[in-house]
């Protein structure tokens, strides 16, 4: 199936609909720190990111959101637990989206004050919903996904009696099976954009392979408008995960795809430095390019002929190929050097 959904407008961006699934991150700063909130805002919005959420748990962080919001331009989404009068706060600051889990908001009445502002601001809302903060109805529910389920319903219908529909909605579970199951009952039954993420997913490597596969198996199946890979890591490497899921699935193209071997006995290069090198030149590059780094004569030639650039690996030497065809041989000294060379050109040929 492929969920159809209608369109919430975020700051700059469109979330649904059939735009481009757009790719989210959260900062680690303190947000009252703004210099350093700045400053990796902009160094995640240089590697892709498209929209920032940053949290506010303190008055500081509400008064620090102008200041912040003024020399970034990517949308900024206020992460709100706890504090209704923190989420008028962070929308009178200018937040173009908030984050809110009515759950732990507590009374409907201070939710509704809550919908009231986002309407006066024309900001959008994410209701998003986990295993801690269940509707008071579902609390019992023994399936925790179909809970996470019932409650997102549950606060849409009173979000819809409000007349509010400027909604993305969001069921993560730290479990990659409930979520994936809570997300595709989701998708069945409204058509409010989906914010995908498998919350609390560990460290660098086990965050990548939980979200790779509960957002994998959903993208897959055409659900889901918006996502966060969560990772106990530098947040730039949430937007690189998040896009390599994408890019994977071909659903965006974000740059560069590197197509490289795992190495073996028969590796006659050093494959992973320079696998490792042009990977961290081409992080910031855009232009959608197939470049192959390959360690013998085994597959080698295949991938690097087909890829727009390669190298394939011989005796302490590799041969490169461009467009198809080998240009010439190079030392393996060198081949890091002759690669970007021969990429630059092609990113210069391809801008003009
Ligand atoms: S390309 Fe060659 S070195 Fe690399 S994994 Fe395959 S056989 Fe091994």
């Amino acid at each position: 199936m492929s969920h159809n959904t209608r369109v919430v407008t975020v700051g700059g961006v469109k979330i649904g609909g059939g735009n481009p699934i757009a790719v989210q991150s959260m900062t680690n700063t303190k947000t009252e720190n703004i210099a350093e909130t700045i400053e990796q805002i902009k160094e995640l919005k240089e590697v892709g990111c498209d929209i920032i959420r940053v949290a506010v748990p303190s008055r500081e962080a509400i008064e620090a959101l102008p200041q912040i919001k003024k020399a970034i331009n990517i949308p900024l989404v206020a992460d709100i637990h706890f504090h209704w009068e923190y989420a008028i706060g962070a929308l009178d600051a200018g937040a173009d989206k908030i984050r809110i889990n009515p759950g732990n908001i507590g009374k409907l009445e201070h939710v509704a004050t809550i919908i009231e502002k986002a309407k006066e601001k024309g900001a959008a809302i994410r209701i998003g919903v986990n295993s801690g903060s269940l509707h008071p109805k579902y609390r019992k529910e023994e399936d925790m996904a179909i809970a996470l389920v019932k409650s997102a319903l549950e606060y849409v219908r009173f979000f819809e009696e409000m007349r509010f529909d400027n909604l993305v909605l969001a069921v993560k579970s730290s479990s990659v099976l409930d979520s994936i199951k809570a997300y595709r009952a989701l998708a069945a039954e409204t058509d409010y954009p989906l914010h995908l993420g498998i919350t609390e997913s560990g460290s660098l490597l086990s965050g990548t392979v939980k979200s790779s596969v509960g957002l994998g198996v959903l993208l897959a199946e055409g659900i889901g408008d918006t996502l966060r890979v969560s990772l106990s890591a530098d947040p730039i490497h949430e937007i690189k995960v998040g896009f390599l899921i994408l890019q994977s699935l071909g659903l965006r193209s974000f740059g560069p795809e590197i197509i490289s071997c795992p190495t073996c006995g028969r590796c006659d290069i050093d494959v992973i430095p320079v696998v490792e090198e042009i990977e961290r030149r081409l992080m910031k590059v855009r232009t959608p390019l197939k470049v192959a780094i390959m360690g013998c004569a085994v597959n080698g030639p295949g991938e690097a002929r087909e890829a727009d650039v390669g190298i394939a690996g011989g005796k302490r030497e590799g041969v490169l190929f461009k467009g198809g065809k080998a240009i010439r041989k190079v030392a393996a000294e060198d081949m890091v050097e002759e690669l970007m060379s021969e990429i630059e050109e092609l990113i210069t040929e391809n801008q003009g």
